[in-house]
């Protein structure tokens, strides 16, 4: 069996935080225990959000830690191509549609249908798609596109689940419900799901099975709040025939007052800790690590 290859995947929005140094850790000593490869990968297709400081500090914050990762490092922003060939291929495939609704037309329409009853939400608590897109014609579409219209490329979920049989995926960690082992995957939660915007010609979704593939990545560690997300990668991976990885998704590191840490609720960063003294081997131990081998 060739040796295992982990990966760190963050996307430079924002300074890493203790949720993130317990991943990039995790991932790093798993691939050292295991003789295995350790990579890092910048996720910066959003170019709105994204910033070279950023990426330029997770580096420095990352060998801070005591981490190294193999070169050259992978930046999604410089394989946009690679990504837009997979969504070809989901469309030669009849798998995907253009869908014209503004975020605040799907606002209407979600209030529309509650009015009437409860409305689905994926596993991140986002209403499901409720337009119908999917039904429009080609020369609607064509009117619509050369007008200049934003749209979202969505997945045909029924069309797609017509694709494949069931399908599951090795947990060697732990699920939000505790679910382990063999998972079943259920895509279907996410109905209609992104997979392009006109203006992203890409999805995190469809990088991340892409690279994984590309990159050789056997184990995939990462927070559990990622953990449903495996569905729609499983089917992903399924239609455009990559390989499945091994998926180990990890507690998520919590504030005092028990809330996730994330950039947004303003989680002190690693830069904010280490200027006010707090040493790599510290980190280690709030995020409950073992110490560094020497
Ligand atoms: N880029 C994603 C994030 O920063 C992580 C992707 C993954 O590990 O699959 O949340």
């Amino acid at each position: 069996m060739s040796p295992p290859v982990f990966r760190f995947a963050p996307s430079p929005n924002g300074y890493l935080h203790l949720g993130h140094a317990y991943s990039a850790l995790l991932n790093f000593d798993l691939a050292r225990q295991s003789g295995g490869t350790f990579l890092l990968r910048i996720e910066d297709i959003d170019a709105t959000r994204c910033r070279p400081a950023f990426e330029a500090a997770i580096c420095e914050d990352l060998a801070w830690l005591g981490i190294d990762w193999q070169t050259p490092v992978r930046r999604q922003s410089e394989h946009m191509d690679v990504y837009r060939a997979a969504i070809e291929r989901l469309d030669r495939d009849g798998l995907i549609y253009p869908a014209f609704e503004s975020r605040a037309e799907i606002a209407l329409l979600v209030a529309a249908r509650e009015a009437e009853g409860p409305w689905p939400r994926d596993p991140d608590g986002a209403p499901l798609y409720p337009g119908d897109g999917r039904h429009e014609t080609d020369a609607a579409r064509a009117t619509k596109r050369a007008a200049g219209l934003p749209f979202a490329l969505r997945l045909d979920m029924a069309a797609a689940l017509g694709r494949v049989g069931p399908l599951a995926w090795r947990e060697n960690g732990v699920g939000p419900s505790g679910e382990t082992g063999a998972v079943n995957a259920q895509p279907e939660a996410w109905g209609d799901v992104v997979m392009a915007r006109k203006e992203i010609p890409t999805s995190y979704h469809v990088s991340v099975v892409v690279d994984d593939a590309l990159q050789g990545v056997t184990d995939v560690v990462r927070g559990q709040d990622l953990f449903w997300a495996t569905s729609v990668h499983r089917l992903l991976q399924e239609l455009l025939d990559l390989p499945a990885p091994r998926y180990r998704h990890h507690g998520l590191v919590r504030d005092g007052g028990g809330d996730k840490l994330s950039k947004s609720a303003r989680a002190p960063s690693l830069r904010a800790l280490r200027a006010a003294g707090t040493t790599p081997a510290e980190i280690r131990q709030r995020v409950g690590l073992p110490p560094a081998r020497a």
